[in-house]
């Protein structure tokens, strides 16, 4: 390889001979020799970044090809004159404040080769420029080059995101510079100091160095020689189909030829030869493929993550920077289409960037800008509620409807943790019939065996389903991914078509001229696929029409990956059990509040405002804990913050529950109301606060949507007992149930007293903390591995042995403490109440981890190959074997309020009121509590932590025993307010007659204060005829999940209430207007 003669391309050379290059100098320069003559020059970081790598010469050298025509004589290459700005100054500042803000502020001097810092700063740079009178008929470029995310203003206006790390660094003057153009101008320009995925110290995913600066390496005004980047993009296709196509395909060698010829008719000192070169390359591009060939449609794309390495306000800027820059893409490309999800980030750019968003109105219009998904946030598919799952696209696809006039028709979510075997259900109520995503290429053990098929949810609801074969949301549109495309495509003997998203993603970005470049000379070139311009609805379209032999996969879309995120940052997961409670409960208490009187104001404003925070910190690097620090501080603050939805001072959650009680304290008259929200008859222990700070407790029953008054005296049909033994133990039986508690908190046995059924096998020790050592191999927040069970620790640290706290009576409770680690420490108060069938750990810990995986395991006696976990409005079941590669990779899930393994005639449930990691392997029932992984976040989850499990041992199955209502019963306590003179008798504004069906929410209609929605799901997997009663004035209609009227029309109102056919798992929405 030392002599650049050996690389001249010949009459028989093999497509690995084409290129070659030498090392002139110094590692980080070299040359590419192409054929006999065209030479590439080779330096990282020049103007054109990177490209993917190439393999070449002989020894299959691996080279980072830049077509920089650099060495060839002046005049030549890509890029021509230059000339520096007229003048280059700037301000700084921590806050990122508007264009209007920045413009007036005082500039100060600077230059290229500065630097601007640190993190999460912004500079504004104004540039003024003068182009000279010489580049007159010249394309004219401003080129700006820096590792900060840039956005060019002109005019006032956003122009266009320069981004090097997304290949944006020059912005188009002028095609052409004409005499009566201006040549003076001053353009702003907004620079983030954080790159386009935030600013990892070291690695993308590690915490963020505060201290990074970045660098202005380049400003200046070139010529930019357009002849010369057409024959460069000519040239790459060339070589790739050369190279990639094999040398078994007759294309590669004719490409290999075309190319050579190419090289042979071009003189790099006479632009001249150009054309000529260049009509050899459309001469073979233009030769067509057959009618069978494969058909790829190009989407333009660019995946924004609402929030990751970077602060939600920082998204706000990504968007735009993003989005403007495919504006100016489709003016001089009018077929480019560009699919854009997320209404929540519509929103911001509609309220901070109102001048662009008027213009991508306009391009909606046409039909080049698309919005896609139908949801407010490309929300986490796991963990949201059912009821939060339809607020996603309730709140989505009505912004979608008022803003562009349509909803969405597919639902789009490339890039999350897995996907709930719910969605599809939740999908066609929403209107959405649709499916697009790709994750699951990334399952760590078993390759999923689809790209294109329905997708059966856990009601058998279907939705058509694609995978984008390449694996990628983020093409560059070369040739090997469209041949990745082609090949991976599982389905392609029955379809026929396949998706292709083309633009930087992730952190934004967004397609180039130069993908869109290299496709128009693939669009139909006999060797390789034919690629459109597409849309989705264009794809979808067609794979409908070919549907016929699509296979179908029924249950859940689970990722073999990243299984951690189910636990990562318990405070978030927290903060959103305990929202989507409290908005449950704040629009059933106003919407009773409604019923009794009808002058009460339902804050419908403010709940759609804290709904849609809720709904944005679902988003799938939120909710699943894989974000900085700065997010999870935001996101706490949505939930608990002054204006968050948790006790914000604005929250309507006071104001609903005030309107309840008397309005003030009765001093004479010490009466509370109970209210409940769930829609069965609950009979529990309350405990209510006395005078002294002193705590009452109190048996009480109230009906289902509710209230009762606290009846006075308090006698529990069966008292709590606590007995504490020789050794040390504790026993605990309130009727219901008996428990057996070592010194150490475990639970060494757990009857069912009815039939004196034991729960807890022989010599096992059930509430049983042990910890893991958990290292990833690279995703440390995101990932679990199965090796980590190979390092499971019991823990053996007791601090504080048992004791009695509580004697028991109306509630029986005990306490101890424990080390757990090195230096956490974990406390718990184990509870008993009268009545209840299950037993309550209330849990504190102090947690100081690094790398550890806290989980508390029940053991049971219980023999079955299946558990049940609670997912959206239903449940599923799981393997508890690991027979095969697809068992064991489901060796770490995710489940909502509980968890049950059963057989027949009995079982043992778990439940608990914020996690969501969970397993159930041969006969142990395990939580997953607390995680301590380092990156992106090193402070994640280390602090103080408060949660509840509980375990509920029953007879007959989970269904029979009500373990799906005692799982709402823990995440939904009673409320209690001073009562009012009014309230004597209780009182119920709903009921359903089934155990099966739970009424989920009770709402304003959306948009009409004349109708509540109320929505309910058969819970069990059955299928049954329900009546729905009210004592509400209400007349009735059903409808979807988007509160429109279905065809079938009104159902009437009988005599026993509304009554309600349902299959297993069916969701239904029915409106209830107000009699008038
Ligand atoms: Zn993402």
């Amino acid at each position: 390889m030392g002599s650049h003669e050996q690389g001249f391309a010949t009459a028989s050379a093999s497509p690995r001979d084409l290129l070659y290059f030498e090392t002139a100098g110094s590692q980080n320069h070299k040359t590419a020799w192409v054929g006999r003559n065209l030479k590439y020059h080779l330096v990282p970081g020049s103007l054109l970044p990177p490209q993917p790598l190439l393999f070449c010469g002989e020894q299959g050298w691996r080279m980072e090809l830049e077509r920089g025509w650099k060495s060839a004589p002046r005049g030549h290459e890509l890029f021509g004159d230059h000339c520096p700005p007229a003048s280059l100054s700037y301000f700084q500042t921590r806050r990122r404040i508007p264009y209007q803000e920045a413009a007036v502020q005082e500039f100060r001097p600077t230059q290229v080769g500065e630097s601007f810092g640190p993190t999460w700063e912004t500079c504004w740079f104004k540039v003024e420029l003068s182009i000279p009178l010489a580049w007159a008929g010249q394309e004219v470029h401003f080129v700006w080059e820096s590792d900060g995310e840039g956005m060019v203003w002109r005019d006032a206006q956003p122009v266009q995101g320069l981004t090097k790390e997304g290949e944006k660094t020059s912005y188009i003057l002028t095609r052409s510079l004409k005499e009566s153009e201006p040549h003076s101008l001053t353009l702003y320009v907004e620079l983030a100091c954080n790159g386009l995925f935030g600013a990892g110290k070291g690695s993308m995913i590690a915490p963020p160095d505060p201290d990074r600066r970045v660098t202005l390496s380049k400003a200046e005004l070139v010529v930019f020689n357009r002849d010369v980047y057409e024959l460069l993009v000519d040239l790459e296709i060339l070589l790739d189909m050369a190279q990639l196509l094999g040398e078994e395909n007759q294309r590669s060698f004719q490409a290999l030829y075309t190319a050579n010829q190419m090289v042979n008719v071009c003189d790099v000192t006479d632009l001249s030869t150009l054309p000529a070169a260049r009509d050899l390359a459309a001469a073979i591009f233009s030769q067509r493929n057959g009618e069978s060939q494969h058909t790829i449609h190009a989407v333009g794309h660019c995946h924004i993550d609402s929030a990751w390495l970077w602060p939600y306000e920082e998204t706000i800027r990504k968007c735009a920077r993003s989005w403007v820059t495919v504006l100016h893409l489709m003016e001089h490309n009018p077929e480019l289409t560009f699919a854009c999800s997320q209404a929540q980030q519509f929103e911001w750019v509609r309220s901070c960037y109102p001048g662009l968003y008027a213009r991508i109105q306009d391009f909606v219009a046409k039909g080049q800008f698309i919005p896609v998904g139908g949801t407010w946030v490309e929300m986490d598919g796991n963990l949201p509620s059912g009821e939060s799952m339809v607020r996603q696209f309730l709140q989505g696809q009505r912004f979608f409807q008022e803003q562009f006039g349509r909803i969405c028709s597919e639902f789009w979510l490339p890039d999350t943790f897995g996907y709930s075997a719910q969605l599809p259900q939740l999908m066609r109520g929403c209107g959405i019939q649709r499916f697009l995503t790709q994750k699951l290429s990334w399952n760590l053990v078993n390759s999923f065996p689809h790209h294109t098929f329905f997708w059966e949810g856990i009601d058998g609801s279907q939705v058509l389903t694609h995978f984008p074969p390449g694996d990628s949301y983020g093409m560059h549109g070369r040739v090997e991914e469209m041949l990745k495309t082609v090949k991976n495509n599982k389905d392609k003997g029955r379809v026929n078509h396949s998706a292709f998203l083309f633009g930087f993603g992730d952190g934004g970005g967004g397609p180039t001229q130069k993908m869109l470049d290299r496709m128009k000379r693939m669009s139909d070139t006999d060797g390789l696929p034919r690629v459109q311009i597409s849309t989705p609805d264009q794809l979808f379209s067609v794979l409908e029409k070919e549907s016929s032999q699509l296979c179908t996969w029924v249950g859940e879309l689970f990722l073999e990956l990243h299984n951690g995120t189910y636990t990562t940052q318990a405070q978030i997961k927290k903060g959103n059990r305990e929202c989507e409670r409290i908005l449950h409960d704040v629009e059933v208490l106003s919407s009773l509040a409604v019923a009794q009187d009808r002058a009460f104001q339902y804050p419908a404003s403010q709940l759609q405002r804290l709904w849609r925070l809720l709904l944005l910190n679902q988003f799938h690097d939120v909710l699943p804990g894989s974000c900085i620090q700065l997010v999870v501080e935001d996101a706490l603050q949505y939930y608990t913050g002054e204006q968050g939805v948790w006790l914000g001072g604005h929250s309507p959650v006071g104001a609903g529950l005030a309107w309840w009680g008397c309005g003030g304290s009765n001093p004479g008259q010490p009466r509370t109301l109970v209210l409940n929200t769930l829609s069965w008859e609950r009979t529990e222990v309350i405990s209510r606060p006395g005078p002294d700070g002193t705590e009452t407790l109190a048996l009480v029953t109230v009906p289902s949507m509710g209230y009762a008054l606290v009846q006075e005296p308090f006698v529990p049909p069966q008292p709590v007992a606590v007995r504490k033994q020789e050794d040390g133990s504790i026993t605990m039986e309130n009727g219901v149930i008996a428990v057996c508690l070592d010194t150490m908190g475990h639970l060494t046995s757990l009857q069912l007293l009815d039939s004196g059924r034991e729960s807890v096998p022989d010599g096992c020790y059930a509430n049983q903390f042990a910890l893991f050592d958990d290292v990833p191999l690279y995703w440390d927040a995101w990932d679990v591995m199965d090796y980590h069970l190979e390092t499971r620790k019991p823990v053996t640290t007791l601090l504080k042995p048992l004791e009695i706290t509580l004697a028991g009576g109306l509630r029986g409770s005990v306490r101890f403490s424990l080390q757990v680690g090195k230096s956490s420490t974990l406390s718990q108060e184990i509870i008993l109440d009268a009545a209840c069938p299950y037993l309550r750990f209330l849990t504190q810990v102090e947690w100081k981890e690094a790398h550890k995986f806290l989980k508390v395991e029940f053991p049971v006696q219980v023999r079955s190959t299946n558990a049940t976990y609670e997912i959206q409005f239903g449940h599923l079941q799981r393997p508890t074997h690991w027979n095969t590669s697809w068992d064991w990779a489901r060796f770490e899930v995710w489940a909502h309020k509980w968890l049950d393994l059963s057989e027949h005639g009995f079982g043992v449930a778990l439940l608990n009121d914020c996690k969501y990691g969970a397993s159930a392997h041969r006969n142990v029932l395990s939580l997953s509590l607390l995680r301590a992984p380092k990156s992106p976040d090193s402070t994640a989850d280390i602090g103080h932590h408060q949660f509840t499990y509980a375990v509920m041992p029953h007879q007959g199955s989970f269904q029979e025993a009500g373990v799906i209502q005692q799982a709402y019963n823990l995440n939904f306590p009673l409320h209690m307010v001073p009562a009012s003179c009014a309230q004597c008798s209780p009182w119920s504004a709903f009921s359903v007659s089934s155990p099966a069906v739970v009424l989920e929410t009770v709402k304003q209609a959306e948009d009409r204060p004349e109708a509540l929605l109320v929505r309910l799901y058969e819970a069990h997997g059955s299928t049954v005829t329900a009546w729905l009663q009210t004592s509400l004035p209400v007349k009735e209609a059903i409808c979807d999940l988007l509160e429109r009227p279905l065809a079938q029309g009104h159902l009437p109102l009988e005599q026993r209430g509304l009554r309600l056919s349902f299959t297993p798992f069916l969701v239904l929405s029915v409106l209830l207007l107000w009699s008038p």
